[in-house]
């Protein structure tokens, strides 16, 4: 674990298993409790004309929009409440 000073500026790999993630908007644990705001969300499921429900699963995703300000401190990993998350930090490449 990362603390923001130690902050590598690598881009970890964010996965989410949305399989285990449905509704994203009925918990949003992940991006509350992510301080740099690494997560955002996208509809699945366009129909023209019609609003994307929020609460029918699968319809909606949330992702790793911005994976570069991610300075891996697993916060979200631990509050994820089914196991959704998982990240890999590359090793530091040394010139
Ligand atoms: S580990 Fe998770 S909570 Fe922490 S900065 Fe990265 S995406 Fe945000
Ligand atoms: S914390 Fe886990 S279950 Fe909740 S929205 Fe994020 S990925 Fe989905």
């Amino acid at each position: 674990m990362l603390t923001s000073n130690e902050v590598p500026r690598i881009h970890p790999k964010i996965a989410i298993d949305y399989i285990k993630c449905t509704t994203p908007f009925d918990c949003r644990k992940c991006a509350q409790v992510c301080t740099p705001s690494v997560y955002n969300y996208e509809s699945a499921k366009m129909e023209r004309g019609k609003e994307t429900d929020k609460k029918e699963p699968g319809a909606w995703k949330v992702w790793a929009k911005w994976p570069d300000k991610c300075y891996g401190c697993m916060d979200c990993v631990k509050v994820c409440p089914v196991n959704a998350i998982s990240i890999k930090i590359p090793k530091e490449v040394k010139s």
